[in-house]
């Protein structure tokens, strides 16, 4: 079966990732879902050892790297039993945001910390009362005194705890059309007015750092307008295409980890005297998550390969993260159910994977509101 295009030197990057994976993050996951956090440090280990935002152009200190090392870096995430770091939202989704629509002096500003791991970076839409409908957010960003005055509260935000900047969709509250009324502004730390509130305790991704952002006449600088005033909606829509795709590969690898533990579970696992994998019911139904992933990897190598060409696959992205998280989902039930009771004990491994898989089929965009894209580009 084809792969995607890897060199050597996409190899020799994956080989030194999963050693710095294995070493610095994977002993210490038990210990960070126990802690409902990670430590700040670890993103700056990341950072120095070469394996954050890892596409930004030299120009501004980064490696320059196609998007196929941000597939391996979300597939060797994977491997780790845990999604409290998550570094693709910083490197693949929220750094992006300033690749593409910054200033040159907010590149040459932020983006060298992003690559080290100084700054930890977040994005903020939803509200308490605003989720899959964007446009009707009601954070307010005024220009009052050559100023940009924002209040509003968000909430969920993913490295809400962690993050030194945060992109934030606020809205003009004098502009009418809700689509036209959103921009995106860049808001550090540290600003007065600027609160994070506490972790959001979750069912699963349990060491992500996870929070309410709070903004009470919070001032900032005119400047930190994150491309043209207005557009904030639509810099959303295209972005969310490369975190959707990303969402879908993250799936498809947590259920490849979860699939590939519970063969070997089963070829050693007695029933009846004799290896589960015996046992017809069992290997079919091994056979058809096998089956189920190869068919999902296959698309996603499609897509991943139309995504790099910059193609338009937006209902294609619809379709494999609607699609891929739901399979994601089959499998972690499936798998935990051939386990038995022991799936119900926190030291079975696919457990976490389990929980944590599960908000794949609601954030990036519902898999309702995937499908409603897909409607719309079949002109239903
Ligand atoms: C762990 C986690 C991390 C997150 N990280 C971030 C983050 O970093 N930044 C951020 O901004 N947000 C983040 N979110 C929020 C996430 O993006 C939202 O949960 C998501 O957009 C869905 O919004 P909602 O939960 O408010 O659901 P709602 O929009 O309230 O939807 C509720 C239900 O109604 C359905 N529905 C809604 N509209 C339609 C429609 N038009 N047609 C059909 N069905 C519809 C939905 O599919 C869903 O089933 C995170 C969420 C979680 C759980």
């Amino acid at each position: 079966m084809k792969t995607l295009p890897y060199t050597e030197s996409h190899l020799a990057f994956r080989s030194r990732l999963r050693q710095f994976l294995k070493s610095e993050v994977t002993p210490h996951v038990d210990q960070w879902e126990k802690d409902h956090m990670i430590p700040r440090e670890i993103w700056r280990k990341m950072g120095r050892a070469g394996f954050l935002c890892t596409s930004v152009p030299e120009e501004y200190g980064g490696l320059g790297l196609d998007f196929l090392y941000s597939v391996i870096v979300n597939q060797e995430m994977a491997r780790t039993n845990h999604a409290g770091l998550m570094a693709y939202l910083h490197s693949d989704i929220v750094v992006p945001y300033i690749l593409s629509y910054g200033l040159e002096v907010q590149k040459k500003k932020y983006l060298p910390g992003c690559i080290n791991g100084d700054i930890v970076t977040a994005v903020a839409m939803t509200e308490p009362d605003s989720g899959s409908d964007l446009a009707s957010m009601s954070t307010s960003a005024e220009e009052i005194d050559g100023q940009v005055v924002i209040n509003g509260n968000k909430t969920f935000i993913s490295n809400g705890f962690h993050c030194d900047l945060v992109i934030l969709a606020a809205k003009d509250p004098l502009v009418k059309s809700p689509h036209k009324a959103v921009s995106l502004y860049i808001v550090e730390d540290g600003t007065p007015g600027f609160k994070k509130g506490n972790l959001i305790e979750k069912m699963g991704m349990r060491s992500q750092d996870t929070a309410e952002l709070f903004f009470n006449d919070c001032r900032i600088p005119k400047d930190n307008l994150l491309g043209q005033k207005g557009a904030g909606f639509v810099q959303l829509m295209k972005k969310l295409q490369q975190e959707r795709l990303l969402v879908a590969i993250l799936a498809v690898s947590m259920a490849r980890n979860m699939l590939d533990w519970t063969v070997e579970y089963c070829r050693h696992a007695l029933q009846n005297q004799e290896p589960m994998t015996k046992s017809q019911a069992t290997r079919f139904a091994l056979v058809e998550m096998e089956t189920e992933l190869k068919v999902g990897t296959a698309f996603l190598n499609d897509l991943v390969m139309a995504h790099m060409e910059n193609e338009d696959v937006t209902a294609e992205t619809s379709m494999a993260k609607y699609w891929c998280s739901e399979k994601a989902n089959e499998v972690a039930n499936r798998c935990l159910e051939l386990v038995g009771r022991k799936s119900a004990s926190e030291d079975c491994p696919i457990v976490r994977m389990w929980r944590d898989v599960r908000i794949h089929t609601i954030f990036a965009g519902t898999n309702e509101i995937m499908k409603n894209i897909i409607a719309k580009s079949m002109k239903l």
